[in-house]
């Protein structure tokens, strides 16, 4: 089911979404993007006529209450934006009762679900070691099982939205799933969007298709690197990373970050590339620092030359026109990770180049995808966030989608995607 084609008149919908906000020390939402996200979702359901179950997880409370992670902090802001009073369930495993007294344009919050450590379905306070560990798994999977029956007893319907937590098998982001039909389970208008988002950058793909991959290590991108191997005409590689590549090549990295037990695999990644057919496009030259200061001592040099003691901190003029041209002839274009230290201004240059070649190709009619923190950040910092195609709200679940991974909370629907 789609949930432009589901009718929510007189229906009661339970949806999944992110309201994992940040919360200053005073309770206060420091960053609304994620409620602003859900709207789509939630005005459409309210504005056919249905009544809405919101739930979501916040932080990180292991399984146990805890005041500082309640959701209840959020109500009001909940309640402003979609404008109408939103009734809260302090315990989400008891709210049947409430649920059951919704009426047409009503709106229940549950209180933060993984305040049962259930959601998550981590058996707690046992360690993997143990042998006793199989069996309290298969204990927490059956209550899992539980209590994502119990959540799905208050709605008719069940709608996903929360992209953020698509990449775990949890109770209400997947599991929940198996207690409804086909016809009553679909994603939300975020959730499309995303999967539609990467849906352009593995399978329909317009040619050339440029890749930037930086931050800081080969060793946590190596699946996407992977992957991609697979899919992109150039791969630039940039950031941290490049001085793996540029010392297991030969070349001279003065004190740069560099992951040594990653050489081989560098080394292995540039034969795949040039076997597959990809451009594995690295810096030509780089601004290297004297200390990881913002008011450090700076020179360009080669990047496979950068003198002792001198660390490799963004990308130089050079390389920034030579990426320039592998993004400004793109048609379809992925962005993942800065190409320097780019939270100190000194060093962010070859970011915001990157950013600006990214903006000028999408006005030129490429598709371009933008996701993990960073280089969200910087497309934010330079005011291109409307200049670019798409900017994917999931960290973790976008990268693994990239990866190629099936995300659960999106195969829970449609095992097609
Ligand atoms: P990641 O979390 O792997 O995406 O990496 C992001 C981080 O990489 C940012 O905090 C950047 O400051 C860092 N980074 C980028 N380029 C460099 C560099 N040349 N040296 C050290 N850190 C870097």
């Amino acid at each position: 089911m789609t949930i432009s084609n589901y009718h929510f008149h007189g229906k009661k919908a339970i949806v999944r979404v992110d309201f994992n906000v940040p919360v200053d020390e005073n309770g206060q939402i420091t960053d609304d993007t994620r409620i602003r996200g859900a709207l789509p979702t939630l005005q459409k359901i309210l504005n056919d006529g249905g009544a809405l179950i919101l739930m979501s997880h916040m932080g990180k409370p292991k399984g146990k209450p805890s005041p500082k992670l309640s959701l209840k902090q959020i109500l009001p802001a909940v309640s402003r934006a979609l404008d109408r009073p939103v009734l809260f369930a302090p315990d989400c495993a008891k709210a049947k009762e409430q649920a059951d007294a919704l009426k047409e344009g009503e709106v229940l919050l549950l209180e933060n679900l993984r305040f049962y450590p259930e959601e998550e379905g981590k058996p707690v306070g046992i360690d993997k070691t143990d042998p006793a560990y199989e069996d309290a798994k298969k204990a927490m999977n059956s209550a899992q099982k539980t209590f994502a029956q119990t959540l799905a007893s208050y709605a008719d319907c069940y709608v996903n939205d929360a992209f953020g937590t698509a990449h775990r098998k949890h109770a209400s982001t997947a599991v929940i799933a198996d207690y409804f039909d086909e016809d009553s389970k679909m994603l939300g208008l975020l959730m499309e969007k995303e999967v539609q988002a990467v849906e352009n950058v593995l399978n329909n793909i317009r040619r050339p298709f440029t890749a930037i991959m930086g931050g800081s290590k080969v060793s946590t991108k190596i699946g996407i690197i992977t992957n991609l191997l697979n899919k992109v005409d150039n791969l630039i590689i940039c950031g941290g990373m490049t001085y793996t590549f540029v010392k297991a090549m030969g070349g001279k990295i003065g004190t740069s970050i560099c992951e040594d037990e990653q050489l081989s695999l560098a080394l292995e990644i540039l034969g795949q590339a040039k076997q597959k057919g990809v451009r594995l496009v690295l810096a030509t030259d780089t601004i290297v620092a004297d200390r990881f200061a913002e008011d450090a001592n700076t020179q360009i040099c080669p990047s496979n030359a950068i003198p002792d003691n001198w660390m490799g901190m963004d990308i130089g003029p050079d390389s920034c026109l030579l990426f320039a041209g592998y993004i400004e002839s793109a048609q379809t274009i992925l962005w993942n990770g800065p190409a320097g230290v780019f939270e100190m201004d000194k060093f962010a240059r070859g970011s915001e180049a990157i950013a600006h070649s990214i903006a000028k190709a999408t006005a030129n009619g490429a598709y371009s995808l933008i996701g993990g923190g960073d280089s969200v950040a910087c497309i934010n910092k330079l005011h291109l966030a409307d200049q670019v195609s798409y900017i994917s709200t999931g960290g973790g679940a976008l990268l693994e989608a990239i990866e190629g991974k099936p995300l659960p909370g999106v195969a829970a629907i449609n095992s097609k995607l």
